[in-house]
């Protein structure tokens, strides 16, 4: 069945009428800026295609540099409305906004199926892990408290005490990938508002639906109007200027580290979190349980696909159990069915676009040009890549070191941990990898070892809902995400020294006795 578009697909309920038209039978999402639904300045727009079988599914606005400076300013005007609304009234009306997402749960599964490609399972638990991080992060935001720090303790300050309290940035500027549309946004915005910030939204350009019906929902929820903008368009022709504009106070952004670097470049003093890409590996010691390390390299290298962050994308596999890992490789990838993800038991469906899919070719020919051997898979029809298996990769494949983001499974025989830490710690990313082993003493070297953001034992990385914090090192970018960790991002401190002595009330040294 073709995918057609979302209209077809399913009735959006009345509640989404206003953010879209229907042009031909394909409906045309708007904007918001201040409050109103509207069209780009430009009045082109961009063509939002399904993965699954390249059906048209919708049409967003192209937006202009033009459209991006008017959402800036219509956040920075609505600042204070967000800031002066109680704390409490804050996180109600983000419990709102939960409670209308559960409601139409199933029109953000099906569009996250449609517009991603990800199968019923996956949709559901991105929309799962997003209810979930909202109520977290309405849970932790009542401990954003600050400090009473007495000021006797120093010679300077005797007579004076100080709070140190947090308050929210201004406006803050939310840059979201492909691969975890909802979920991605949802960790942006729900620390962003309920801590005080109003906010200007960037979604990826291939699949920017859910995010449009999450602003949607926001507004609906009662947040302020002007507090939650959205921009949909190319990042090079918007990206510029939400990034740049000397109104914005900071940047947060998941995707590339082409991107991340990009973006900290035109951002100036800017407040940076930047989630960028990653190279996790696995390494699999030679006391390793073979069958549980089997089963989580596969699920961490081709589940969705292989399009995450946190990805097993090499796998270093002690010679001495080489030979047994691989077998079980080969018995278990079997598992792993291609296809159309709306069809039962398909377990992986196509990567984002075509171009996706060329690109991870050329590192599987690589590979292979150079000496890898191809067990499985390897080739791929339009968006689709067959689950793929490379034994005996050579470090000189690019595949070896370059983000995959496709599902492939590559493995490199190493002799022990020592040359293990090596290859990890000789990458450019920084942001997770795995070991398998049953010595901790093996687990705890390579743990302290790894210049990783996260580092699992006998589990493949997963980021989760965000209940642990994590983000990355060297390229993989700034900062950490975790359902508090992200209110600390978007807030900082300021310090208000109370002097007490002009009330004879400050504490007064006792003269030192000679
Ligand atoms: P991308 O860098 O192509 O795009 C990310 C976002 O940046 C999109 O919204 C895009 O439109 C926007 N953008 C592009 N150019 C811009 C510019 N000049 N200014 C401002 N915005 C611009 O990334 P992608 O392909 O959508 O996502 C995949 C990447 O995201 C991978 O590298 C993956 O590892 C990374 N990622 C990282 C994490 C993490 O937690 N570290 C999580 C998910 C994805």
């Amino acid at each position: 069945m073709s995918v057609t578009n979302l209209e077809k697909v399913m009735k959006l309920p009345s509640l989404f009428e206003g953010c879209y038209t229907s042009r031909d039978g394909v409906p045309e999402f708007k904007i918001l800026v201040d409050g109103k639904w509207r069209q780009s300045s430009g009045g082109a727009t961009i063509d939002v295609k399904s993965p699954i079988d390249e059906a048209l599914i919708a049409r967003v606005q192209s937006g202009t540099a033009g459209d991006a400076d008017a959402a800036v300013n219509s956040a920075y005007a609505s600042r204070k409305k967000i800031r002066d609304i109680p704390a409490i009234d804050r996180i109600n009306i983000l419990n709102r906004a939960r409670h209308i997402i559960e409601v139409n749960r199933d029109y953000f599964v099906k569009t996250l199926v449609v517009e991603a490609g990800k199968t019923h399972e996956s949709a559901l638990g991105e929309v799962r892990a997003s209810l979930n991080r909202i109520k977290m992060t309405m849970e932790e935001a009542r401990s954003i408290f600050g400090e009473y720090i007495p000021g006797d303790w120093s010679e300077d300050t005797v007579a004076k005490f100080a709070l140190v309290i947090h308050e929210p940035l201004g406006v803050i500027t939310c840059i979201t990938p492909f691969n975890y549309p909802l979920f991605s946004l949802v960790a942006k915005v729900t620390p962003a508002l309920v801590s005080g910030n109003s906010i200007v939204i960037k979604p990826a350009t291939d699949d920017p639906l859910s995010s449009i019906l999450l602003s949607r929902v926001l507004q609906e929820s009662g947040i302020p109007e002007g507090v939650v903008n959205l921009v949909t368009g190319r990042g090079r022709e918007v990206g510029d200027t939400l990034v740049g504009h000397r109104l914005v106070s900071m940047i947060t952004l998941t995707g590339s580290t082409e991107t991340g670097k990009h973006v900290a470049r035109m951002s100036e003093m800017k407040k940076l979190h930047l989630e960028l890409g990653g190279k996790g590996s696995a390494v699999v010691a030679d006391d390793a349980d073979i069958s549980l390390a089997s089963k989580k390299i596969l699920e961490g290298a081709l589940k969705f696909s292989g399009q995450r962050c946190d990805a097993i994308s090499r796998v270093l596999a002690f010679e001495k159990i080489h030979d047994e890992l691989m077998a079980q490789l080969m018995k278990d990838v079997v598992h792993w069915k291609l296809g159309d993800p709306r069809e039962k038991g398909v377990t992986m469906g196509p990567l984002i676009n075509e171009g996706a899919a060329d690109r991870v070719q050329l590192l599987v020919d690589d590979a292979v040009s150079k000496g890898a051997l191809r067990l499985q898979g390897g080739t791929h029809h339009g968006a689709y890549f067959e689950p793929t298996v490379l034994d005996n990769v050579p470090l000189d494949a690019k595949i070896a070191w370059e983000e995959t983001f496709g599902p492939v499974v590559v493995v490199i025989p190493v002799k022990d941990l020592d040359a293990a830490i090596k290859i990890v710690n000789e990458s450019r990313y920084g942001l997770d990898s795995c070991i398998f082993t049953e010595s901790f003493y093996t687990a705890w070297k390579a743990a302290k070892s790894f210049e990783e953001g996260s580092v699992a034992i006998n589990d493949a990385p997963a980021h989760g809902v965000g209940y642990f914090p994590f983000g990355g090192n060297k390229d993989s970018g700034l900062g950490r995400e975790g359902v508090g960790h992200s209110i600390d991002e978007m807030t900082r401190l300021k310090t208000i020294q109370f002097n007490l002595a002009p009330a004879g009330l400050g504490k007064v040294r006792q003269q030192a006795k000679m």
